[in-house]
């Protein structure tokens, strides 16, 4: 933990049985002591220690044969910043050993498979750190508020998620499940931006708009996913996202925990070295 954390975000953003998505508060900065004015610093220095360990995680998936990985596991509203997590904290990484996955609505062809299919092809191999832009939690998100699929269908989901989750983590990657929020306020700011930035059209839909009425329904769709499958193996971490600064340094701390879980070390080389350096001063 670095020092300028009071509490480990891994402990104060971890989701506890009873925490109500009504009463989050989008705004506040948990286990932080510093303000927006060291985010910058602390971030640069933090990003470098993420960095340097998701290397070692590729080192040791590429030639020591290590069959782990991370999955890092974004789930938020629209403008609750899962873009700036990708550019900003996992791009702090070497693209090499990151498997970067965006899900947007099913494709037909998707839509022929179980919604587990598109998941499965996109999981990270061994040394990875695999990024869900949205995931298998849209299948009990938008699908449920909108009645994609029939109440029964989506309702065996949850069970199925945590079995499949179980799956996962006893296969050796390590999940990172970061459930994003933004205040109704905070969205609509956001949103308004990207209407007044050319440069940010391209992230505006104007679905999103129409998708803000439904913001009840999708508080309860989000409870449900909090309560039915944070796990033991597989915990949600609850990060507050008014404050963009906040979970970007957050989101770097709860993935720097994994991959310090993963104990590594460099890998040992599997040649002599002291032979090859003969062998090159010689050449
Ligand atoms: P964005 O992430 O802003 O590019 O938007 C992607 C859109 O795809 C969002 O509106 C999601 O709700 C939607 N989406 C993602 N997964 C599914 C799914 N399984 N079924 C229906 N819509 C989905
Ligand atoms: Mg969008």
């Amino acid at each position: 933990m670095a020092p300028s954390w009071s509490h480990d975000p891994h402990t104060v953003l971890k989701f506890r049985t009873g925490d109500q998505v009504a009463d989050i508060d989008t705004d506040s900065s948990p286990g932080f002591t510093g303000g927006r004015a060291d985010a910058d610093a602390v971030l640069a220095d933090r990003s470098e220690r993420f960095a340097e360990l998701q290397e070692m995680l590729y080192a040791n998936g590429k030639s020591g044969g290590d069959h782990r990985s991370i999955l890092l596991v974004l789930q938020g509203m629209d403008t609750a910043g899962k873009g700036g997590i990708v550019k900003h904290v996992v791009g702090a990484g070497n693209p090499m050993g990151i498997r970067y996955t965006a899900f947007g609505v099913p494709t037909e062809e998707e839509r022929s498979h179980h919604y587990l299919w598109r998941i499965r092809k996109a999981l990270p191999p061994g040394g990875y750190i695999g990024v869900f832009d949205r995931s298998h939690y849209e299948d009990v998100l938008v699908v449920r508020v909108h009645n994609l699929v029939p109440p029964d269908a989506w309702e065996k989901r949850y069970d199925e998620i945590n079995s499949f989750e179980r799956d996962l983590v006893d296969s050796g990657t390590t999940l990172v499940k970061v459930a994003m929020f933004v205040s109704l306020d905070e969205q609509k700011r956001r949103l308004a931006e990207r209407l007044e930035r050319p440069d940010k059209y391209w992230k505006y839909n104007p679905g999103d708009v129409e998708e803000r009425k439904l913001w009840p329904a999708y508080q309860d769709a989000y409870q449900a996913v909090l309560d039915r499958t944070s796990t033991d193996y597989a915990p949600w971490f609850v990060v507050p996202c008014d404050k963009k600064w906040y979970s970007r340094l957050a989101v770097t701390e709860l993935l720097i925990r994994a991959l310090k879980g993963l104990e590594m070390s460099w890998p040992p080389a599997d040649f002599d070295v002291e032979a090859e350096k003969r062998k090159l001063s010689d050449s």
